[in-house]
């Protein structure tokens, strides 16, 4: 450690307890990095905050030595976001992992920033409730907010930015704010919940959320639809979604991940590209919903489909759909996976798909294609060897070609993932001149950096 570090160390022994401050190597080691192929990074100290106003004196100790902050959910980020390039404090909020409130009536939970998404489930549960934003890992709801992440379900109820009400902030400074309130809609004044949702950690900590959650659907039924091929599946959904089917989850997984899925969670899925369906309803318009999709599918082609209403067969099914990338690593050992997600207009997806599948062939890639197709956003997994330069490169190629493609036909570098380091050369291009506005926002909210800087935009702050 070096005096300043000791300094700031002994600062905050002042005021957290000793399981709150540590230098401890594995716990440097485990805020290192995320579930991505970046490079770990230690931090200098991890601390573990146990409510608001002891964030707000640990951001106040790091503003006043100038020593850069990185929140940290459970790091199940995939592009660098909470990698401490630049050392300094790593904040841990697992052990602000309280429910705090649910205002049933209201349809409104008031959480801390380390709950996770099945914590918070299980909870709702017992109201009837359920929160419905599912990224594939079990991320923390201060986490999922800063990256504005997505899953299965947003075609229907939306994205992370679509269910925050309110968010209690830690600015850079240390002081405490308020960025919205509890009701239903409002035009007052500028939307600082948009603004911090998708931030990423680089304007301040989020030390407390209240989001928007729904009654448990009276009646679920899943599906499973084998196409002959890629483009079959995607127009069956845009049909699907132009009939106006309120359908609540479609998801695309590839053959190629298919065979994975069997393999994995030991399925005999046709392995054939195939569409992960799910309908939220009650039972006389689910069952017309049903119905009429299984018309749509078929009019595409569609080689086999399986409708699911019972509880353990739809869990299961989405059970093979959400362990996808564990099952990819499972069966690569010694390789790392690499996830992409790009995000494109829905007309555009099959095309992009189809030469995300071309190129991953020519560039001789092992990986496979899955899609929140309702949304146009796609990822592929790929299996990596990090000790084979030349795979690195074809990789690199690889993300920058359906970088380009989407971005050249209006869509984005990221649907759902978010910047970190990985995305953070394409926002010049992606955003223009807006790009500048975000430099402004940063540097006027943070004047000295310290909040993840070198993540989402670039600062002018030296590495220490
Ligand atoms: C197998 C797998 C599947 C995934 N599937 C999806 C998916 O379908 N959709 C999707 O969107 N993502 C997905 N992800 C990515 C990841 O789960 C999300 O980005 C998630 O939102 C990150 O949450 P976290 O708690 O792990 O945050 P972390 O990784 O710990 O942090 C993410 C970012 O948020 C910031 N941050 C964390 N907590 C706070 C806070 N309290 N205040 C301010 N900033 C904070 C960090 O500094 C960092 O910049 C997947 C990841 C894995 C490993």
């Amino acid at each position: 450690m070096n005096a300043t570090i000791t300094t700031i160390y002994e600062e905050l022994r002042g005021f957290l307890d000793d399981h709150q401050v540590s230098t401890n190597e594995t716990i440097l080691e485990q805020h290192s990095k995320d579930e991505s192929y970046h490079t770990p990074s230690l931090p200098d100290i991890v601390v573990f905050p146990e409510t608001t106003e002891q964030v707000s004196a640990i951001v106040k100790v790091a503003d006043k030595y100038n020593t850069p902050i990185v929140p940290f959910g459970i790091g199940s980020s995939l592009e660098g976001h909470v990698i401490p390039y630049d050392k300094g404090i790593s904040i841990d909020f697992s052990l602000m992992n309280k429910v705090l409130e649910v205002r049933e009536k209201d349809f409104l939970v008031k959480v801390q920033p380390g709950v996770t998404r099945n914590q918070l489930n299980k909870e709702l549960k017992k109201y009837g409730l359920f929160f419905t934003v599912d990224p594939g890992a079990d991320a923390t709801l201060g986490g999922m907010a800063a990256t504005n992440a997505s899953g299965t379900t947003s075609v229907k109820y939306g994205v992370m930015r679509d269910q925050v009400r309110n968010l209690e902030v830690v600015l850079p400074d240390g002081e405490i704010m308020h960025t919205g309130n509890l009701a239903q809609k409002s035009s007052s004044g500028y939307n600082l919940n948009s603004l911090f949702v998708g931030s990423e950690g680089t304007l301040g900590c989020i030390t407390e959320l209240t989001l928007r959650v729904y009654g448990i659907p009276e009646h679920i039924a899943a599906a499973r639809a084998a196409f002959p091929t890629v483009d079959d599946a995607v127009e069956a959904v845009v049909s699907i979604l132009q009939a106006g089917i309120p359908i609540a989850r479609v998801e695309l997984v590839d053959e190629h991940s298919i065979t994975q899925v069997n393999r994995f969670s030991e399925t005999d899925y046709k392995e054939k590209p195939t569409l992960f369906l799910e309908f939220h309803g009650n039972e006389q318009g689910l069952n017309h919903d049903i119905e009429f999709t299984r018309e749509i599918v078929e009019d595409h082609g569609c080689e086999e489909v399986h409708f699911e209403e019972d509880n353990a067969a739809r869990n299961k099914l989405w059970e093979a759909r959400h362990n996808l990338a564990y099952a990819y690593m499972h069966l690569n050992p010694g390789k790392k996976h690499m996830v992409t997600d790009v995000c494109v207009p829905i007309t555009e997806l099959a095309g992009a798909i189809k030469f995300a599948r071309k190129r991953i062939e020519e560039l001789g890639l092992l990986g496979g294609i899955l899609g929140h197709v309702g949304d146009g956003n796609y990822h592929t997994s790929l299996m990596i060897d990090m000790d084979d330069p030349e795979e690195m490169k074809s990789a690199a190629q690889f993300n920058e070609e359906i970088v380009e493609y989407a971005l050249e036909r209006g869509g984005t570098c990221t649907g759902e993932h978010g910047v970190g380091i990985g995305k953070m050369k394409y926002q010049q291009r992606e955003h223009g001149k807006a790009f500048s506005v975000m430099e402004k926002i940063k540097l006027a909210l943070d004047p000295h950096e310290i909040m993840n800087p070198n993540k989402l935009v670039h600062t002018k702050r030296r590495s220490l």
